[in-house]
């Protein structure tokens, strides 16, 4: 993504980027490989493409001996510049595979500016049979060209994080440390945009102290640059006929003392608190927020004790069908752009733990567009987002009759990826992940000790590392200061008539949202709704909401309403629940401020906003939340999850520092202090 901050039209992305301009070329021994057309160079050596990979980056970053010494438990992070067919990469993965203990983990973190297509992908890949089950893993998850970062889970041990975008912007908005550099990139001939000083000045910022780097060029600029920003660099004898390549590392002699900081000098309330350990960590609240980021820590080595006193999805999670639903800014903003994130994370996540589609579908969603305005509305939307159609595009109302399968008399954007998703049963997936153990009780207290925190749960004492906070609005209790609205919300479920003589009544293929939402039948019962009432935190079921639900339903879908004409409210089914929102209406996710301190320690931007301060934010040693998810959650919690399981391992974060930002439970502190509230 391009722009910065001071640019008013910083969010005025494009969020579509150009897919790679290939040509396909086979060589004597009839192997086939992509060449670019665009740069005029080729993505892998088709004689000993392999070969090349390990002996340039591989081994001249000395992954072999490194990886089978990796004890930590971080994971072991990989940064490369130009993705291209993931050769590199993948045999990063097998070299890892080979070397590493049981318990290490690998982080792979990549940049490609013009994505390959899934079908170029999957041709390029089979000229490499031996690797052709990590292959798979790749092209199953290959998100679509989106700009942005992509989260993929190659294996139980192996993460990847895509970065769509330019090398050097991806870099700059990089929140991770990075222990060994890939390089690569077409020829610096070829492609002098990449080989830029930002891109270097990028990766040193995001390099560990100990970091190393390896090229297959010994271009005069790429050296300086290498050096400027920070790296000593030799030459090495090159791979084949290449007389020479380059191999460094990171000098620390050249790290300004204050760089720690730098990427947030304007925001230190947002540098991150340092990493403690997290051998044990409770999970407060069994909700998809809570069950998520307990999946999401044990998957990386941690016991979870998953406590909530109602036990799993009892809360606003355990409604019988949530939608994959967002509703997107029309003008891109960084919610617009943590959501559209959120959603294609989501999409692939289920699909991995769920492939059989037993308690999701990804049947797709019709957002249906309303009057004119809403047309305009819409072009709009799509003109400024230019999404693929794989994502999301514009349907006719004769075109969103024949997806939805009933009589629509409206136009739509039409998200066909999206769907619907059982809560519950995917709370209990998550809760059953080995090594989460669910207590139902009720936590009383909390205290500080010298190493983690005692809490009180029911009768029982628990000592543990770290503590989340997945409460939804119950998080008021503790999260004094946290500005959180509760918002009551029924849904309505009916039996579908039974079969008639004359058939069946219509049925609908793809969940409809427009003011309220219905979804696609299931075991023959409509679910339907949702009334949304701010400041409301009962929880009975009311006519008057069942009432509203229907009057709804008849606006949205009438083909579907018209079969329950006439019926009395009392006899719907349903569910009311209390979820929770912030007054921005994007999540909490993160570290738990110390609000008190917050507020004396930058007082003073209540006079002057651009004040610089040198104390980072004061957070709770070991307290996170993830909360605020509103009526989206089924769509936010999961990348919330990854997010702060990913600060809790120190590892690269699965979105830029902007949205990581955007999410932090203290940025509504920062924003009062500014007005003078
Ligand atoms: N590492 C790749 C592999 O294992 O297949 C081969 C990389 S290929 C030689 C170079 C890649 O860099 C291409 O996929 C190209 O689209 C990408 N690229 C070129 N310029 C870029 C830039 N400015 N930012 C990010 N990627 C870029």
């Amino acid at each position: 993504m391009t722009g910065n901050s001071a640019s008013p039209h910083r969010h005025a992305l494009r969020y579509s980027i150009r897919h790679a301009e290939l040509d396909w070329r086979v060589d004597d021994g009839d192997v086939e490989a992509p060449f670019s057309t665009a740069y005029d160079d080729v993505y892998f050596s088709r004689q000993d493409g392999r070969e090349e990979t390990r002996f340039v980056f591989i081994d001249n970053n000395d992954l072999p001996r490194r990886l089978a010494a990796w004890r930590a438990r971080r994971p072991f992070t990989i940064g490369e510049t130009g993705f291209g067919t993931g050769l590199n990469m993948l045999c990063a993965w097998a070299c890892f595979d080979e070397h590493a203990q049981a318990e290490a983990r690998l982080h792979l973190v990549s940049t490609e500016k013009h994505p390959l297509t899934r079908e170029a992908l999957e041709r390029a890949w089979r000229s490499w049979p031996q690797l052709a089950s990590r292959a798979a893993s790749l092209i199953d998850q290959w998100p679509p060209a989106v700009a942005g970062i992509h989260r993929l889970q190659l294996d139980a041990r192996v993460t990847l994080d895509l970065h769509f975008g330019d090398a050097a912007d991806c870099l700059s908005r990089l929140d991770g440390q990075v222990d060994a550099w890939f390089l690569d990139g077409f020829a610096p001939s070829k492609n002098p945009d990449m080989w830029r000083p930002e891109l270097f000045e990028a990766m040193a910022a995001a390099s560990r102290p100990e970091a190393t780097f390896a090229t297959f060029t010994c271009a005069g600029f790429v050296r300086r640059g290498l050096a400027a920003a920070g790296f000593r660099w030799r030459k090495v004898p090159g791979f084949g006929r290449k007389r020479e390549m380059l191999r460094g590392e990171r000098d620390e002699s050249a790290r300004p003392a204050s760089e720690a900081i730098s990427a947030r000098a304007a925001t230190p309330w947002f540098q991150p608190p340092p990493a403690r350990p997290a051998a044990h960590v409770a999970v407060i609240g069994a909700g998809i927020a809570g069950t998520s980021v307990a999946a999401a820590l044990a998957r990386r080595g941690s016991r979870v004790t998953l406590v909530d006193r109602t036990g799993i999805a009892a809360g606003a999670s355990g409604n019988p069908q949530a939608a994959l639903y967002v509703k997107l800014a029309i003008e891109p903003n960084l919610q617009s752009r943590f959501y559209l994130a959120a959603l294609l994370y989501t999409q692939r996540w289920l699909a991995r733990l769920d492939p059989q589609r037993r308690w999701w579908s990804d049947c797709g969603l019709l957002q249906l567009t309303g009057d004119a305005r809403g047309i305009e509305r819409q072009r709009r939307f799509l003109n400024l987002y230019d999404l693929p159609s794989t994502v999301v595009s514009a349907s006719e109302a004769a075109d969103a009759t024949s997806l939805a399968g009933i009589d629509l008399d409206q136009a739509a954007l039409y998200y066909p990826q999206a769907g619907w998703v059982d809560p519950v049963a995917l709370c209990h997936h998550l809760a059953a992940t080995p090594g989460v153990e669910t207590h139902q009780a009720e936590l009383r207290s909390l205290r500080e000790t010298e190493s983690g925190w005692q809490l009180q749960l029911g009768q029982s004492p628990l000592r543990v590392d770290q503590v989340v906070f997945a409460t939804g609005h119950a998080s008021h209790d503790w999260l004094d200061g946290l500005p959180l609205q509760s918002v009551r919300g029924q849904v309505s479920t009916l039996a579908l008539p039974q079969q008639t003589e004359s058939g069946n009544g219509p049925t609908l293929e793809r969940v409809l949202c427009a003011e309220g939402y219905v979804m696609p039948a299931r075991d023959g019962m409509l679910t339907f709704g949702a009334t949304f009432s701010p400041n409301d935190a009962d929880t009975t079921l009311r006519e008057s909401d069942h009432r509203r639900n229907l009057d709804e339903l008849a606006r949205t879908a009438p083909a579907l309403a018209r079969q329950f004409a006439g019926i009395n409210p009392a006899s719907c089914g349903g569910r009311a629940s209390v979820r929770a929102a912030s007054p921005d209406k994007t999540p909490y996710a993160g570290p738990l401020p110390d609000v008190a301190r917050w507020r004396s320690n930058y007082a003073a931007l209540g006079k002057d906003a651009k004040r610089r301060f040198d104390c980072p934010g004061s957070h709770y040693p070991g307290l996170w939340i993830t909360t605020a998810h509103g009526s989206r959650g089924m769509v936010s919690a999961p990348l919330c999850a990854e997010l702060i399981a990913s600060r809790l391992y120190d590892e690269p974060m699965p979105l830029e520092r902007e949205l990581v930002d955007h999410l932090h439970p203290g940025r509504r502190l920062i924003a009062d202090l500014i007005r003078g509230r």
